[in-house]
């Protein structure tokens, strides 16, 4: 009797000794993450991008994406005249252009990310982009409406003629001009998560822009706390936030764009202009929202969404995020009022910091 009772005292505490091993070696390794942490900050694609990793081998992963990164402004840049993307708007009307593949990847997307935003995302749009004056040395300023109609009738991505085989991109008429100004950041934030995946990183944090992709967990697994900036409040206060832990990734991956009148506008007799152009009309989108951020797992979908549900607006934005399968979407009006899509529970995965804004639903 008692030599069963020791033993099964001494396996007990055999037991405990294990576990005790396991534990606090889990702590040690998790220490030795966070001890490895990674972060390098760079000016390129007109906008601020951080990358963050961590786990060994994060600075030359960082300084390869970096160097990714200026390979995609050398591709995709409106605002260089020497871009690729600038051979094709100069030859507008005219003879297909040979172009490197990655361009024309990025335009088939574009392409495919106009019809599922119903054409409120338009890659095409650059014809206006440009009669608004946003990049110009005079900056931006209203046009007169019938340069304003004209223009209207050089925007249709439909009219983007790709040929996968002879690798050429052609827009059909003289005056067409492509902009991914609403992709870019988008496409350039996956293109960066490939090359540290490439280098064995497994977790990171992304920020080009605004536009952000989660790689992995974060050491501590505490979830990723993404604020979304309040639409009327200096640059860097957060309204609320979207938490993403390690059951919100997708492929072990989720991007996060937001689109807001704020980033860029000017304003003209009380009234505000802003850089998102309605495609319809011609002039800046007026759909109700102030500012539309979506989650979801692709970031150049995710970047082309947050433009077209931006320029859809409240209603038909808040339908079509409803509609697609791994997207989530926070809309936020003038007047403070916050609309989630269903994936989104207060308290849960989505943070309110501000009272002074208010759940709708
Ligand atoms: P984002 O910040 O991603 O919403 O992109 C805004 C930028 O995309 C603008 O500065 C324009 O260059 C471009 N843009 C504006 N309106 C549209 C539109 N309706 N569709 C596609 N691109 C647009
Ligand atoms: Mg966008």
């Amino acid at each position: 009797m008692n030599n069963k009772i020791m033993t099964v005292i001494t396996i007990v505490i055999l037991i405990a000794v294990v576990l005790f091993g396991v534990i606090s070696q889990r702590q040690e390794q998790n220490e030795e993450l966070e001890l490895e942490e990674y972060e390098n900050t760079a000016m390129m694609l007109d906008t601020v991008n951080t990358i963050r990793t961590y786990g060994p081998g994060g600075e030359e992963a960082v300084q390869q994406a970096f160097g990714r990164l200026e390979e995609i402004e050398a591709l995709l840049d409106l605002y260089d005249e020497e871009s690729s993307l600038n051979r094709i708007n100069q030859n507008a009307g005219g003879e297909a252009v040979e172009v490197e593949a990655e361009l024309l990847e990025v335009l088939e997307l574009a392409k495919e990310f106009a019809a599922e935003n119903q054409g409120a995302f338009d890659p095409t749009i650059g014809a206006l982009t440009l009669l608004w004056g946003w990049g110009s040395e005079e900056g931006p300023s209203i046009p007169a409406q019938e340069d304003i109609e004209q223009a209207l009738g050089l925007v249709d991505y439909n009219r983007l003629e790709i040929s996968p085989e002879e690798q050429t991109a052609r827009l059909e008429e003289e005056g067409m001009i492509l902009d991914l100004g609403a992709i870019a950041k988008g496409y350039a934030g996956d293109e960066a998560v490939e090359v540290l995946l490439e280098k064995g990183i497994e977790r990171a944090f992304v920020n080009l822009g605004g536009n952000i992709v989660l790689l992995g967990t974060k050491p501590d697994e505490t979830p990723w706390r993404i604020g979304i900036q309040n639409p009327r409040s200096d640059r860097g206060s957060a309204m609320g936030s979207v938490d993403i832990g390690e059951e919100d990734l997708i492929n072990g991956q989720i991007a996060v764009a937001t689109s807001g009148d704020y980033e860029r506008y000017f304003e003209d007799n009380d009234t505000r202009y802003h850089h998102i152009i309605d495609p319809e009309t011609g002039y800046p989108a007026e759909g109700g929202a102030v500012s539309t951020t979506v989650v979801s797992e692709n970031p150049s979908r995710t970047d082309a969404l947050s433009t077209g549900l931006f320029v859809l607006g409240l209603e038909r934005g808040l339908e079509l995020a409803e509609s697609l399968e791994g997207v989530e979407a926070v809309f936020i009006t003038e007047d403070k009022e916050v609309y989630l899509t269903s994936g989104l529970e207060v308290d849960e995965n989505f943070q309110l910091m501000d009272d002074e804004f208010i759940i709708v639903n």
